[in-house]
């Protein structure tokens, strides 16, 4: 029987996912590794590079000295949109399949739950896309992330306190964004991000220290929701009993020590100020607020590596200031750890402003790869 030169099998998208997670590799590593035949093996590159999505990125030197052919993906094959939406500003980020930034924008701008603010966004949207010259064909959704709850629907909201939000966002917001779109949580996106960022396959615990705190919790680069959507609610764990009141209602939640505004208060709201003068070193007072607000901090670290075991990434707005303090918070947490001294499971984030809205993009990403043989 002829075989079908069009035809497509489970092979073209496990060769494709193959590919994608080795980064390059040649026909006889794909037959070997996927215990397929050489042939199906041509026949499936053949299709793919027709499709635009694998290309012959030159000759490696094998062992032996004999040349063989290596394979690698179309970064720019399609791309995913990503929107974040805070209180006071709006990014979007154009990302790749390789999760490469392709273009950004960050706009300051107020949040309000008015058609006027969601046109904005859509001309901004549309904006971007054409600038990078994306098509509908290209893009493969847009993802929205807020600092909200988000139903496993990824449309509708079961919880915003941060940003007021009326009945109906998603239907509205449709209006302006003429392409497939979900809704998001910022946290839970940002700790995606980092964890499909970083080599690790391992678990990982995200802690989001943005203007509200929270986080997110990945197993294999898989967000764990569950039951209520409500894993990784961070921000909302007591660490003082009885203390500072949380904008929840509650007493010593951790948002009330941690957020980013406990900081940023003392410079106009203006978080990068806050750092630039701690660096400076001339103001006692920001180092003895900032060695408190890392006492704080460091309660929380603990109390994660005590529930998950896993690597913790401190994320969000504080988190993207956390280089220059690394070892001194380090320090912190080994003295409150009864099991371990050693602290390189504690890391920084990789993103720094941009991880919620690649975050939601990646979604579509992740989507396009598991399906990418019925697509
Ligand atoms: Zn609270």
């Amino acid at each position: 029987m002829k075989m079908d030169k069009t035809y497509k099998t489970r092979d073209y998208g496990n060769i494709f996912r193959l590919i994608y997670a080795m980064k390059r590799c040649t026909r006889q590593q794909i037959a070997e590794k996927l215990s397929i035949s050489l042939p199906t093996v041509t026949h499936n590159l053949n299709l793919l590079t027709q499709r635009g999505l694998v290309y012959n990125s030159g000759a490696h030197h094998a062992t032996g000295g004999r040349k063989a052919n290596l394979y690698q993906c179309v970064a720019d094959s399609r791309l995913a949109l990503g929107i974040d939406i805070t209180r006071r500003h709006l990014s979007l980020v154009l990302i790749n399949l390789e999760l490469q930034i392709v273009d950004k924008k960050r706009i300051r701008c107020a949040f309000q739950d008015s058609d006027a603010y969601f046109a904005h966004m859509g001309r901004e949207l549309t904006e971007i896309l054409s600038k990078n010259g994306v098509d509908g064909g290209r893009l493969l959704g847009v993802g929205v992330s807020m600092p909200v709850i988000v139903n496993s629907d990824q449309k509708s909201i079961s919880y915003a306190e941060v940003i007021n939000v009326g009945e109906n966002l998603y239907e509205r917001m449709a209006a302006h964004i003429p392409y497939p779109f979900l809704l998001f949580n910022d946290a839970n996106s940002a700790g995606l991000a980092e964890s499909w960022v970083s080599d690790s396959s391992g678990d990982m615990t995200y802690l989001f220290l943005s203007a509200s705190v929270g986080g997110a919790h990945m197993t294999g680069r898989q967000l764990q929701y569950g039951a209520n959507q409500r894993t990784g609610e961070f921000g909302h764990m007591c660490i003082v009993p009885g203390g500072r009141r949380c904008y929840c209602g509650q007493r010593g939640c951790l948002d009330a020590y941690c957020s980013a505004k406990i900081l940023s208060d003392f410079t106009g709201g203006n978080l990068g100020a806050f750092f630039e003068a701690l660096k400076q070193g001339d103001n006692p007072g920001y180092r003895r607020l900032f060695d408190q607000y890392m006492d704080y901090l460091a309660i929380a670290v603990k109390n994660l590596r005590m529930c998950y075991d896993s690597d913790i990434v401190l994320g969000g707005t504080v988190g993207a200031y956390m280089s220059d303090y690394i070892d001194v918070f380090r320090q912190k947490v080994a003295a409150l750890n009864p099991f371990e001294r050693e602290t390189g499971y504690i890391r920084v984030c990789h993103y720094k402003t941009e991880a919620a809205a690649v975050g939601s993009a990646i979604y579509y990403i992740n989507e396009f790869i598991g399906t990418v043989e019925n697509q």
